[in-house]
């Protein structure tokens, strides 16, 4: 069976690395029409490459964009448009997390935190709204953290952003309901990607390799599976919400977290 993909458009912010990067990979592999953004050119640009390099054929679009710059968001979407003549999926994958507690998150930390993962999402969602309306599949997928229903401390303004961003995704599922626009998530737990490369870079024991640095993380934090995820896997639970597979799936979570997720 198919994620029935072919040919529609799809846009996915944050896509020149990691999760973001990989889910691009799987809607052109599926035959989708891709546009992403990201903030360095220079990463953008080899993405583009990685992917043409894969696919030569495929119908790719990229452009610099910071998805907090509203009019930088507005000015990708019209491109956007313009390349493709419409949007059926919005992949809403751009960010990061914050690592401090309560005592070492500045007020400013809150404000930015607050504003990255609320405007991460209404920004291009505001831009591509006209799009989406006009689509017969259109869908909303928001890449959100199991931190949004299992809060950890260190992580103490992410966790509450990504609280009120999933709060945020059901009442968009039902607001948009009536331009039968689907809005769902992914709770993801720790997936490899550049967050943790960078993490990685600064640790401790300089001697540890990655496997061994990113198994004792695993074993430490208690994950069942025993590993982080691959950025492919996370991919596909975004591929399939965002598709017309998962056609009566709106306001709803999938949890990629490996078994971490003491909530179910
Ligand atoms: P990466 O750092 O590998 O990828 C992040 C992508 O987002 C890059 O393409 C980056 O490009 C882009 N990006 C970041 N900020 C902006 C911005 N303001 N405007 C446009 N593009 C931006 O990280 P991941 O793949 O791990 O992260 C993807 C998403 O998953 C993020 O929202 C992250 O918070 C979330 N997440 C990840 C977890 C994990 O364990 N990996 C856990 C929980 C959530 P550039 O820097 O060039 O702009």
């Amino acid at each position: 069976m198919s994620f029935q993909l072919q040919d529609k458009k799809a846009v996915v912010t944050g896509g020149s690395s990691g999760i973001g990067l990989a889910t691009v990979e799987l809607l052109v592999a599926e035959g989708a029409c891709v546009a992403w953004c990201g903030r360095d050119e220079q990463r953008l640009n080899e993405s583009k490459q990685q992917i043409l390099a894969r696919y030569p054929n495929a119908k790719v679009f990229t452009a610099v964009c910071n998805v907090l710059d509203k009019a930088d968001v507005q000015k990708f979407a019209d491109l956007v448009q313009k390349q493709f003549g419409g949007v059926d999926i919005l992949i809403n994958n751009a960010g990061q997390g914050r690592v401090s507690d309560f005592e070492n998150t500045a007020d400013e930390d809150w404000i930015k935190e607050v504003e990255l993962k609320y405007f991460s999402v209404l920004h291009p969602i505001r831009a591509f709204l006209p799009a989406l309306k006009q689509s017969n599949s259109g869908s909303i997928t928001n890449v959100n953290s199991l931190l949004a229903l299992q809060p950890e401390p260190h992580m103490i303004a992410t966790s509450s952003a990504r609280a009120a961003l999933l709060n945020l995704t059901h009442s968009l599922a039902h607001e948009f309901s009536q331009y039968n626009i689907r809005v769902n998530s992914i709770l993801l737990g720790m997936v490899e990607s550049a967050q943790w490369k960078r993490r990685f870079e600064n640790r401790s024991d300089l001697h540890q390799t990655w496997e061994e640095w990113i198994g004792n993380i695993a074993k430490k934090r208690g994950i069942p599976m025993a590993r982080l995820g691959k950025p492919e896997e996370p991919a596909r639970a975004l591929v399939f919400l965002a598709s017309p597979l998962a056609s009566y799936t709106t306001g709803s979570a999938i949890d990629v977290s490996g078994g971490f997720n003491k909530h179910l």
